[in-house]
């Protein structure tokens, strides 16, 4: 079994691929949600819908939020009436929405939604909640905290980062089937996807449990970097690495995260930076990083796979 971490779009791109190579009883996905948030009375998980909907096939490439094949007349009608309409939720989107916040009222938990919402889109893969329980990504600007959707759609990531807080996340416990997964000793690697470090990847290692677990392992860890040539593909993670000191770069990355990554894989535009990442004690295998689409995510997700099994070996 092989667990990856997940944001929205780099998280997505790669686990389709992965999904791809790996059978339904070898793959997990685990997704950030610390971008979730009730809007309009609804609640919102972007990343576990971008990520579902990409491993269903029905996302949108163009935008890499929401369903390919969308409408809005729900928003025009939703701006006619004077609502807010600063977060836009396409006709169909609306419907996951609405659905969740239904099965949330009635007392499901977050991981059953997801199941049920992915099974019936045909997702095969396991999709799971980084948690059940609400964790709330905040970024501290400049210009004060902001909550995650605030910071990241009405600001535009405009405001200047100092630091990140996630909300709840003392109280919050892995969601069962990580929990399940994290004492089954069947673990054979574990895949850190190309997303954003600071509001992706960390509030997933901020719930308790899931450091230390990761610190214990046996198997390897492997990432790919969300930084290509010095810049993000999408987003404002080379922003946020600038404005917190850190050099922006598949190098910087690699210092950040340290000893919880084994090896990288990085993009032949960082080629150069190979001696510098193997400097610090890890791994390093160079390769196309760039999942123009769902092909070059299953050659990457391939090579990762490899990846992983020769690392795995090494440590035996
Ligand atoms: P978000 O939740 O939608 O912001 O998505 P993620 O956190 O999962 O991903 C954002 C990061 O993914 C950005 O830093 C991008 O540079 C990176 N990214 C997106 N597409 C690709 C890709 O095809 N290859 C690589 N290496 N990184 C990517
Ligand atoms: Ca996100």
């Amino acid at each position: 079994m092989i667990v990856a971490l997940a944001g929205g779009v780099g998280g997505a791109r790669l686990a389709v691929g992965l999904a791809a190579v790996l059978r339904p009883a070898q793959l997990s996905v685990v997704v950030n949600t610390g971008d979730d948030f009730e809007h309009l009375g609804l609640h919102v998980s972007p990343d576990l819908d971008t990520v579902m909907y990409t491993l269903a096939g029905v996302n949108n490439p163009e935008t890499g939020w929401g369903r390919r094949d969308e409408s809005w007349q729900f928003m025009t009608a939703l701006k006619e009436l004077g609502g807010s309409d600063w977060f836009n939720l396409g006709d169909r989107d609306l419907a996951v929405h609405v659905l969740r916040t239904e099965a949330l009222r009635a007392g499901s938990t977050l991981s059953e939604v997801t199941a049920m919402l992915a099974r019936r889109l045909g997702v095969r893969h396991a999709l799971l909640p980084m948690s059940d329980a609400p964790v709330r990504t905040r970024v501290i600007t400049a210009k004060g905290e902001l909550a995650f959707q605030d910071y990241f759609v009405r600001e535009r990531c405009r405001p200047r980062v100092q630091g990140f807080r996630f909300a709840g996340s003392r109280a919050a416990r892995p969601a069962p089937a990580l929990q399940a997964l994290m004492q089954s000793g069947r673990i054979s690697g574990l895949v850190l996807c190309p997303s954003n470090p600071f509001v992706s990847v960390a509030p997933i290692l901020a719930v308790p449990g899931i450091r230390a677990w990761l610190r214990r392992r046996d198997f390897p860890v492997v990432a790919v970097s969300p930084i290509v040539g010095g810049a993000a593909l999408k987003g404002p993670a080379a922003k946020m690495m600038r404005e917190l000191k850190l050099d922006a770069s598949a190098a910087g990355i690699a210092r950040h995260y340290g000893g919880l990554v084994d090896g990288w894989v990085i993009d032949h535009a960082d080629a150069k930076l190979q001696t510098t990442i193997e400097k610090m004690g890890r791994g390093v295998l160079v390769t196309d990083t760039i999942m123009r689409s769902p092909a070059y995510s299953a050659r990457l997700a391939a090579t990762l796979v490899a990846y992983v099994r020769r690392l795995a070996a090494e440590r035996r």
